[in-house]
């Protein structure tokens, strides 16, 4: 049996986002997208690979993808980007023949407007079609106290749940700095949540909906660093499993669902444990901003002769340089490489070949 089985291709909602998160707790890897460029090709890798994906956007990234010369002073702009981008991608998902789940990176509270703003266009989209725009969106109020963190949680759960969507919370501290975001300061401590906290959130949103999720921090760092004091503890997690579990009456094993940030520059071993543990989402964004770049870069380097002017390369004065310098031969080389590069990742986390159908072969 294949996922395709569970869920349909395109862009998931509701109980399929749980029914796919729950599929042999398979980590999914979600990338950052930041236009119509970089989404296709992360949905063209999931496609070569028959793997199930994530893509979401950020704040900033959103803000691009509707462009930079729209004003952002009350997130208007990150609005319009991240509803831009999740019509695109449901618009062009089914056709690449895998599942998506749709989804926004971390909301501060400073950034409440570009949430209020996201859930405004699920309510008027479910109005409409009877699921939310989105599959999933994260709230990360972890530099507030715990308990304004979790009542933040729950004011906003109570809103999206009966439109199927999901929610990721962040208890605890991702460290370095992502988008504007800089953690680089905070007291390690912070970057280690405490088994208790996490039973916290979950006493407090499950019996609103268990479709949740929870970015407990076990040292992780957004950005990729040389090594230094903060030490990855994917282990941790299960600790965090054990304690809720215990709380439950020793029912189930793994009753949360976890996700892991900064999954960029992680070791094998160091993902091995989180999925173990019951990670169902990991995030890469670092390395494939990289490897975007990597493509065109090469391209540019090799090409350079064919890209100072118009016509006149080393072919001859009045050759033309058209097909070097169109943007759809460039940019399409950061696609492949970025898209290889995605493909890698889900390598490392088992997430390849999981839409080979049984069925469907029979059929054919
Ligand atoms: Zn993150």
């Amino acid at each position: 049996m294949g996922v395709l089985d569970i869920v349909p291709a395109g862009v998931l909602t509701g109980e399929n986002v749980r029914k796919l998160f729950n599929y042999a707790r398979e980590q999914k890897v979600p990338v950052n997208v930041t236009s119509s460029s970089t989404a296709n090709a992360v949905l063209e890798a999931a496609r070569d690979i028959k793997a199930p994906i994530i893509l979401q956007v950020s704040q900033g990234g959103s803000a691009f993808f509707a462009g930079k010369g729209i004003a952002n002073d009350k997130q208007q702009a990150s609005i319009l980007g991240a509803v831009a981008a999740a019509h695109h991608i449901r618009t062009v998902a089914k056709a690449y023949g895998v599942p998506v789940v749709l989804h926004s990176d971390h909301c501060a509270e400073k950034l409440l407007p570009w949430f209020d703003g996201m859930l405004a266009a699920d309510e008027a989209y479910f109005k409409e079609h009877q699921e939310p725009l989105f599959s999933s969106h994260m709230l990360d109020l972890s530099e507030e106290p715990k308990e304004k963190n979790i009542a933040t949680c729950v004011e906003y759960f109570k809103r999206m749940a009966p439109l199927g969507l999901w929610l990721e919370m962040e208890i605890g501290i991702t460290g370095g700095e992502e988008d504007g975001v800089d953690n680089t300061g905070v007291d390690n401590a912070a970057l280690y949540t405490q088994p208790e906290d996490v039973y916290d959130v979950y006493k407090a949103l499950n019996p609103i909906s268990p479709n949740f999720s929870i970015a407990a921090a076990f040292g992780n760092v957004h950005g990729v660093y040389k090594p230094g004091n903060v030490k990855l503890q994917p282990q941790l997690l299960g600790a965090h499993q054990a304690y809720t579990c215990e709380k439950l009456g020793g029912q189930p094993a793994q009753p949360l669902y976890l996700v892991f940030h900064g999954g960029s520059g992680s070791t094998k071993e160091e993902i091995q444990t989180a999925v173990e543990n019951g990670v169902v989402k990991m995030n890469v964004d670092t390395d494939t901003q990289f490897t975007y770049l990597t493509g065109i870069r090469d391209y540019i380097l090799k090409k350079k002769d064919y890209l100072l002017s118009q016509v006149g390369n080393p072919e001859g004065a009045d050759k033309p340089n058209k097909k070097f310098y169109d943007p759809r031969v460039w940019v399409r080389e950061g696609e492949k490489t970025m898209a290889a590069r995605v493909k890698e990742a889900c390598k490392d986390l088992g997430n390849v070949g999981q839409c080979l159908s049984l069925r469907r072969y029979i059929i054919r």
